[in-house]
């Protein structure tokens, strides 16, 4: 049975998140994209909590459905916390997400996690303590708990990120790495970019959206293969714990270039730069730090040349959002009404967003959407586009149609549309 999963969401109590974001507004969001297992989100923030709680019943073992739902949507307990702490002289803020297996393991874990900071002010709590005694207090409350690094390689809160980050998992989790099975590539690096590091063989590399509004859901993914009958939450954990298992089958990823950390550079000056083509560190406009990306990092750190691939690897697919497809090939804003009717046209007639994307035949796709939309889609699935990459805090400007190669001959030098807040 595939499982198509999205484990780090937000609610609207996240700083920066829409108001929108519900229990059934991610239950409908979830449908509409194709995704069966959906994170809750923010299970530390005690109001956010006690919505799920009220709108939640118990489906499989560990694993959660809207009360009186008919729909198949699952929901598993997660929230992503960022810890801040010094360590080696260097003050670090990283975030991790995490999973838990029953409301009454996330009242517990929160009752401790409270003594570290306020649970209240925001879904994603900053607390005062390091990753390992965060993963410590997460573990002697609750033993089948799951902790992983979120979007690992961003420069400000990955555990690998430049600027607050670590060099390996070992450095940032001291003696409680032994609890950790996985880490989240984020938007701006691919699986193909972890598999340079042999340090990150032994970990599952996992897709999430975190996304903070409801039409970001699913914009990273992963699919699972779990025997019929046999969904839980240990089947869904245990398949990231179990990397040679084979159960987590693939991720859906962003393309890295497209992410908005990928290339170095500084966002206030425009500038950005290619780490393999210059070791830059200072702006050349304004003579400040450039803010290194993640490309970088994975430079840095890597032990393999681009394009090894490890025993037992992942595959995985990249995919641009529907709606940013339909606006690229036509030339319009992502919320404008024209692009929202085509977007609403091919989902009633032709299925989930990410059936569209992956599997969906382009005479299906031009009949309703037009052959500029089914090309803009066969391009994205072959990787015969144009981006131009994101860095320091702005996404990579992606043209499908390779449309600025052809006017002017230079690869993406213009703004084609203009991306979501994060
Ligand atoms: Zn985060
Ligand atoms: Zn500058």
């Amino acid at each position: 049975m595939k499982i198509i999963s999205d484990l780090h969401v937000h609610s609207r109590f996240s700083m920066a998140c829409s108001s929108k974001i519900t229990v059934l507004g991610i239950e409908q969001a979830s449908v509409q994209k194709g995704i069966n297992l959906v994170g809750t989100g923010d299970l530390t923030h005690p109001e956010w909590l006690k919505e799920l709680k009220e709108n939640l019943e118990p489906a499989e073992p560990g694993l959660f459905k809207v009360k009186g739902s008919p729909g198949g949507t699952r929901f598993i307990l997660s929230g992503e916390v960022s810890t801040v702490f010094n360590k080696d002289g260097k003050q670090r803020r990283i975030h991790h997400l995490m999973l838990l297996p029953s409301f009454e393991a996330a009242y517990a874990v929160n009752e401790r996690l409270s003594k570290h900071g306020d649970l209240m002010s925001d879904g994603r709590p900053q607390l005062s303590m390091s990753a390992a005694e965060l993963v410590e207090e997460i573990f002697n409350s609750e033993a089948d708990a799951f902790v992983l690094p979120a979007h690992a390689w961003t420069p400000y809160f990955g555990v690998f990120g430049a600027l607050t980050g670590f060099d390996s998992m070992k450095e940032a989790y001291e003696d409680q790495e032994k609890h950790i099975h996985a880490l989240e590539s984020g938007l701006s690096s691919d699986p193909a970019m972890n598999w340079r590091l042999s340090m990150i063989d032994k970990y599952s590399i996992i897709s999430n959206s975190d996304m903070h509004s409801l039409d970001k859901l699913g914009r990273e993914a992963n699919i699972f293969d779990v025997e019929s009958g046999k969904l839980s939450y240990k089947s869904i954990t245990g398949a990231m714990k179990e990397k040679g298992s084979g159960v987590l089958k693939s991720t859906i990823e962003f393309y890295p270039e497209e992410g908005k950390y990928h290339y170095d550079g500084h966002r206030q000056c425009g500038f950005s730069v290619d780490p393999e083509k210059s070791q830059l560190k200072k702006c050349p406009v304004c003579a400040r730090s450039l803010v290194i990306g993640v490309l970088h990092r994975i430079n840095d750190l890597a032990d393999r040349p681009p394009g090894f691939v490890p025993k037992g690897a992942v595959p995985f697919v990249k995919l641009v959002p529907l709606r940013e497809v339909i606006a690229n090939a036509t030339r319009k804003g992502v919320y404008s009404v024209a692009v929202g009717r085509t977007y609403s046209d091919l989902i009633s007639s032709i299925g989930t967003e990410l059936d569209i994307l992956m599997n969906a035949n382009d005479e299906d796709i031009a009949a309703i959407a037009g052959p500029e939309i089914s090309q803009a889609i066969a391009n994205m699935r072959n990787g015969n586009i144009t981006i131009k990459p994101g860095y320091a805090g702005v996404f990579g400007e992606i043209d499908l149609l390779n449309r600025t190669k052809r006017e002017d001959g230079t690869a993406g030098q213009r703004s084609l549309f203009t991306s979501g807040n994060k």
